[in-house]
């Protein structure tokens, strides 16, 4: 057994590179590290039998160590070049943000802030006042509160309105996004009740009127936003809810999930109310994500009746949900480009969504030509060529709608799941579609400069998978 030529913790300490490296990293970490490779290798060389004399030994550790030490070191959160054409993508971070709107929240970052300082009277402040007069410009509320995204919104909204009672939803609505996002479930959570009213393809507006009691909170309306019931199906239109709502003196509120505050029908999407038209149809409160189709970073936006707001601006629950300084300077930023009128040319979610076919045509021509460069030194055989795309908006907004566009198709002769496999682990990582045993790179959401980057991490997946 070659126990023996296992070096001490001692001797790898004392290696030049462990060295150098120990003026980066906290010693212990270093020497927690070591101990750990350590013990791994007593145990192959104990189990496997395993023969390796005192250097290699000394080697296999000191490069274990500076690879885990390495890791620590950078975390695991990497950037990722987006070919998949899903401009929302939640495993992806969904919204990019512009340069612009990060430089403006890190510089105040890097600064104290009037965060909950009223500089007027010198007196505390609230964190929630920041956002409220621009939301309330652009959509038109009376009031409005940022929380920390979505899920907490809604969480907030019911907590506030209708603990301990009951809220009615019509069953086609009870729907879950993302795996961990079900209104059943959140609705619990929240204290209140789910009265369910109709039934799956079609709910009435005398299913919701029949299940009125004296102990009903609140009417819920959720966007379906993940999926569509197609076929034999009705939901109750806005307007009609909120005026049984108003009828019946109960609070109407509706989770509109991706909530833009842009029509965007004019650019080929289908039509989609927007922020501002569901309050206008008398829905008294509105939830939705900040980093959906608003373009903007995590949060969760809730618009509505001040009363009601207010109520929840009271709610203890907020402070778990509360949103942080930076979030609150990103989706300022975000919201300026709305007020600044020309959201289309500067949120790069809107952006994406909406630029010409001809563009991503130029765009697909451009990284085809790139790739064609690079595979210059590439002995293989492949082949290559630009074609149509059907891109997605994602992130739980317009499930059936295609965005036509255009990308790059690239297929070698093996498994192209290897290869995307390759592609992930470059640096930066590279996500793309499979489709009929190719790789598909869509253009739509390759961002600026990163076309230029596709090639060469290509080349280099490509290497890396024959080797
Ligand atoms: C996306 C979505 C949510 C969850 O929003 P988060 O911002 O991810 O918390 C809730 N409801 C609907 C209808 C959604 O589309």
């Amino acid at each position: 057994m070659g126990l023996k030529n296992l070096p001490s913790v001692d001797e790898v300490l004392r290696d030049s590179r462990i060295v150098v490296k120990e003026a980066h990293c906290s010693r212990d970490l270093v020497v927690d590290e070591i101990r750990r490779v350590l013990g791994g290798l007593r145990e192959e060389f104990i189990h496997k039998n395993i023969l390796m004399d005192r250097e290699s030994a000394k080697e296999r550790v000191v490069g274990e160590v500076l690879q885990a030490l390495d890791r620590l070191r950078t975390g695991t959160l990497r950037r990722v070049l987006n070919g998949t054409g899903v401009v929302l993508h939640t495993n992806l971070g969904r919204a990019p943000l512009m340069a612009e709107t990060l430089d403006y929240s890190l510089d105040l970052a890097r600064s104290y802030t009037n965060l909950e300082l009223d500089l007027d009277t010198g007196k505390r402040g609230s964190r929630y006042q920041h956002l409220e007069s621009m939301l309330v410009k652009l959509t038109g509320a009376e009031a409005a509160l940022v929380v920390n995204n979505n899920a907490a919104a809604v969480l907030l909204v019911l907590n506030s309105l209708a603990q301990d009672r009951e809220v009615i939803v019509s069953r086609g609505q009870l729907v879950e996004i993302g795996g961990s996002f079900r209104i059943p479930e959140i609705m619990s959570l929240s204290g209140a009740i789910l009265v369910e009213a109709g039934t799956t393809n079609k709910t009435y507006i005398s299913d919701y009127a029949g299940n009125i009691t004296e102990n009903t909170a609140a009417l819920l309306a959720v966007h379906t936003s993940n999926y569509r019931i197609v076929g034999f199906s009705q939901e109750v239109p806005l307007d009609e809810l909120a005026s049984l709502g108003r009828s019946k003196n109960l609070p109407v509120i509706q989770d509109l999930g991706s909530g833009s505050l842009l029509d965007l029908s004019p650019w080929g999407l289908d039509y989609e109310p927007t922020v501002t038209e569901c309050l206008q149809f008398g829905v008294d409160v509105v939830t939705f994500s900040g980093d959906k189709l608003l373009g903007g970073p995590q949060a969760g936006i809730i618009v509505g009746k001040r009363a009601l707001i207010e109520g929840m601006k009271k709610n203890h629950l907020l402070r778990a949900l509360r949103v942080d300084k930076i979030t609150i300077a990103a989706l300022e930023a975000t919201l300026r480009h709305y007020i600044d009128g020309n959201p289309r040319q500067t949120v790069p979610v809107l952006e994406m969504l909406t630029c010409e076919k001809a563009d991503l045509q130029n765009k697909a021509h451009q990284l085809c030509s790139l790739i064609e460069d690079f595979l210059q030194d590439w002995e293989g055989g492949y082949s290559l060529r630009v074609v149509e795309t059907q891109d997605k908006v994602g992130g739980g907004a317009y499930p059936l709608q295609v965005l036509p566009g255009f990308g790059v198709e690239v297929q070698f002769g093996f498994d192209p799941e290897i290869l995307a496999r390759q592609l992930r682990l470059q640096e930066p990582a590279v996500l793309l579609r499979i489709q009929e045993g190719a790789l598909l790179f869509s253009v739509r959401t390759l961002r600026d400069g990163e076309v230029e980057m596709i090639p060469g991490l290509l080349l280099e997946a490509l290497r890396e998978t024959v080797n």
